[in-house]
């Protein structure tokens, strides 16, 4: 592909937050954008054209892929069979062979073992006789987890006891599900990095995640006390699934860390949460690489510019005046409805120091209750 520039319209999958942050960074370098995505989209309303049709709508199909030069996604539950029909008219980075493999827990353990990507023990289980077989292989405590569709802790059970265990697997739907060792972690990390089409990686800094009921809470970026050795385990465990998925654009991949040991929980097909502090805190955003790497410009640098920490604004908004009270407080707001457990905006709290950042956060985070690493439930 030569690079496309101002003019350029970049068709979406999905109209979501994600889809908001990458039009937004889109902006500057001239994009314009078009989402496919059969729900309100609220969060790319002003964006974009906003496509709202069902996946499998064949007219819809084709006024999405007419007068778009490439094709991107920002949600990954998008069918396989519609890429691939899209590929064949439209390049679509990432492409349908990343999506095989995030959309199912069990392709991305399976991949990431054969890649000699640590991960934890994990088992296939179809059935409630199967989970009964796969706890005595991999004991208890575990995680039972749904193959497909879970995001944000929705779709998996911690089992501890013989109580957890029973009607386990039908609670889940009785969909084919994958059990896997439960991780008793120091902490959690993700590395997010962008793959270029001539198959250049450019690692972001290594960041620490929290989560709150299996949902992202705070981003601390960068790590603190990464070692050469944790630091070389996540930047060539994502360079070897990168490579292997031909993958073009922003990917990222969450680890649990015990020791000096990473284990690849899973991966994202896609610009990531654990990836939002690059817009404050980085010399150039995970938005603006993803742009940049599938219409083969030319990458900004992945380098940290200011430590920052990403708090997620979750069933609230929050009041913009509090939340922007504290020096170095930058809101994003996704225009999106608040609801329970829905993510609608997230600040990035920068500083010129980890501890001045970190110190920012502590404060906001004092003054909103609690000092709990979240923000609004
Ligand atoms: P996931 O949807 O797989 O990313 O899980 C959401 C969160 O649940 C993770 O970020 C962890 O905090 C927790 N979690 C998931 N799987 C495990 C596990 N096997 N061991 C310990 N904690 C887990």
């Amino acid at each position: 592909m030569t690079p496309v520039g101002p003019g350029t319209r970049i068709g979406v999958l999905g109209g979501g937050q994600l889809g908001r942050m990458l039009a937004e960074a889109g902006r500057p370098l001239g994009f314009t954008f078009r989402f496919w995505d059969p729900g309100s989209a609220e969060a790319i309303q002003g964006f974009g054209d906003h496509l709202r049709a069902a996946w499998d709508d064949d007219d819809a199909f084709e006024r999405f892929v007419e007068g778009v030069e490439v094709v991107t996604l920002e949600f990954e539950n998008v069918p396989v069979e519609l890429v691939r029909r899209i590929a064949a008219r439209v390049p679509v980075r990432p492409g349908a062979a990343a999506l095989e493999v995030a959309q199912d827990r069990l392709n991305e353990k399976r991949r990431f073992t054969e890649l000699g990507i640590r991960t934890n023990a994990f088992r296939s289980v179809d059935s409630e006789s199967g989970l009964g077989a796969a706890l005595d292989e991999i004991g208890m405590p575990a995680v039972l987890k749904t193959r497909r569709l879970g995001y944000d802790g929705k779709g998996q059970r911690v089992l501890r006891d013989a109580a957890d265990v029973e009607g386990a697997f039908d609670a889940l739907g009785g969909v084919p599900c994958i059990l896997e060792a439960f991780v008793p972690f120091d902490r959690e990390v993700s590395l997010v990095a962008v793959r270029t089409l001539e198959g250049e990686l450019h690692p972001w800094p290594l960041v620490e995640n929290r989560h709150h009921e299996g949902i992202l809470v705070r981003t601390d970026a960068p790590a603190d006390g990464v070692s050469e050795s944790v630091r070389r385990q996540a930047e060539e465990g994502v360079r070897a699934l990168a490579d292997s998925l031909d993958y073009v654009g922003t990917l990222a991949v969450e680890f649990f860390q015990t020791g000096d040991v990473l284990l690849a929980n899973e991966m994202a097909p896609r610009v990531h949460n654990s990836g939002h502090w690059t817009q404050d805190g980085a010399t150039t955003s995970q938005f603006e690489n993803h742009l940049r790497a599938i219409t083969a410009l030319p990458l900004g640098p992945a380098s940290l510019a200011r430590p920052t920490v990403m708090l997620n604004l979750i069933g609230e908004r929050g009041d913009p005046a509090t939340l922007l009270e504290y020096e170095g407080s930058r809101l994003h707001d996704y225009g999106k409805s608040p609801r329970p457990g829905r993510k609608v905006g997230h600040v990035n709290l920068v500083g010129s120091t980890a501890t001045q950042a970190r110190q920012r956060a502590e404060a906001l985070l004092g003054h909103l209750g609690g000092g709990e690493p979240i923000v609004c439930t």
